[in-house]
């Protein structure tokens, strides 16, 4: 069982809260904080209920301590964002931490550096994880986007606390995202596009068991597609996926799943973004599928009106550029239509939404891109295993 932060007491304990503050940043300010705000009703409901708050993240790919990644900014930020003070610790873990911690007074939010400035936090090494543990009294975790890591923040420090709960935002991902996984209302169509067939197996194979229809867009249609022996021209085709592709065709048969592939297509004759646009519905030798045609477009998005639960990932076509940008936003437009349960998982699929304003229409924009697909996978997430009582 995983209780929720509203399980438990916290006023006047020290609670850390793993969020994910993983933002893009230039010129020393935030750039994009779709992430920060996504875990303020977190902790915003721990000021409220008088915890001693503290807030630990990692930011970008550091190797060691490098004050590009800091997360002082986001501090200035989610500042600007509570108007409240939030005090800066300079590290994650060490004497200067746990004065900070000891002048935390009820409702006070500390912000701790970033995590990955110590290796030993992605090798979840036990000495670090007893060190961020020292003081804590309730961890929370409110960090789905890297819940798929066990790492000495997100699973190895748990163990050495009294107490543990799923933050606001970890909440409602695992409630969508395992509502699919578990008993999803039909009919179920899921939607996956995206670059690559060999990235999305795992996903297409549990889509497999559980959903009536998978509607395939984007470049891993075309290895779809040749492995059906269809003509592609140039398009960008994974040789080395195609006989996965044929066992996926096959487990789609054998389990009665509708697995569509595109039946028009929009081509041009290099991949370029002023190359001329064309529709057609068989590819020529001299031709490469950037988008799918608008016959596609409307069966695809007859079939996601009808749906009970739908479940998309990953762009129908080179969607950044203009030309090649229709398809995604037509399955963007009919998902945010659909009356059913609609969960858009991860990366491309959420910035394209965000591009078209249509994310408010959808039931949940999932957070974490590699979380929501392993869980779509399903596996199970250290970060949520970590949190069970
Ligand atoms: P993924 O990261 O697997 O979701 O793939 C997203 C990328 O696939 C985007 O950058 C798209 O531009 C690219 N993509 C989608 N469709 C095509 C296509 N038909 N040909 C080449 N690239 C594509």
């Amino acid at each position: 069982m995983i209780k929720n932060i509203n399980d438990l007491e916290l006023r006047g304990r020290v609670v850390f809260i793993r969020v994910d503050f993983n933002v893009p940043l230039s010129d020393g300010k935030v750039d994009d904080d779709t992430r920060i705000t996504a875990a303020l009703p977190t902790i915003q409901y721990a000021i409220e209920q008088g915890a001693r708050v503290v807030l630990a993240s990692h930011l970008g790919r550091p190797k060691g301590r490098d004050l590009e990644f800091s997360l002082e900014p986001v501090a200035k930020h989610l500042a600007a964002l509570l108007q409240k003070d939030v005090v800066f610790a300079d590290d994650c873990v060490g004497d200067g931490v746990k004065k900070n911690i000891k002048d935390l007074r009820e409702g006070d939010v500390l912000l701790l550096e970033n995590l990955r400035f110590h290796k030993a936090e992605e090798k979840n090494e036990e000495a670090f994880a007893r060190a961020l543990a020292e003081g804590i009294e309730v961890y929370i975790n409110d960090a789905f986007g890297a819940a798929h890591r066990a790492h000495a923040s997100t699973a190895g420090m748990v163990r050495f606390v009294r107490d543990r709960a799923a933050g606001f935002l970890m909440k409602k991902e695992v409630e969508y995202l395992g509502g699919i996984m578990e008993a999803p209302k039909k009919p179920f169509v899921a939607i996956v596009g995206g670059a690559k067939v060999s990235d999305k197996v795992a996903v297409l194979q549990s889509l497999c068991d559980r959903a009536d229809s998978i509607l395939i867009g984007g470049a891993m249609a075309y290895t779809l597609m040749k492995a059906k022996g269809k003509p592609v021209g140039k398009s960008r085709v994974e040789g080395e996926a195609i006989a996965i592709a044929e066992q996926l065709l096959k487990a789609a048969a054998a389990r009665k799943v509708q697995l569509l592939l595109p039946e028009d297509h929009v081509v041009a004759t290099s991949f370029d973004e002023g190359a001329k646009p064309e529709i057609v519905t068989e590819i020529k030798e001299d031709q490469l599928g950037l988008d799918i045609g608008p016959k596609t477009r409307e069966r695809y998005r007859a079939l996601i009106l009808e749906a009970k639960t739908v479940f998309w990932n990953g762009p129908m076509g080179v969607f950044e550029w203009p030309n090649f940008a229709a398809g995604t936003n037509a399955i963007a437009q009919a998902v945010a239509d659909c009356k059913g349960t609609t969960v858009v998982g991860g990366g491309d699929s959420v910035s394209a939404l965000n591009k078209t304003g249509l994310d408010k229409k959808i039931s949940h924009v999932s957070t974490g891109g590699g979380a929501s697909l392993e869980l779509i996978e399903g596996k199970v997430l250290p970060g949520v295993k970590a949190l069970e009582v």
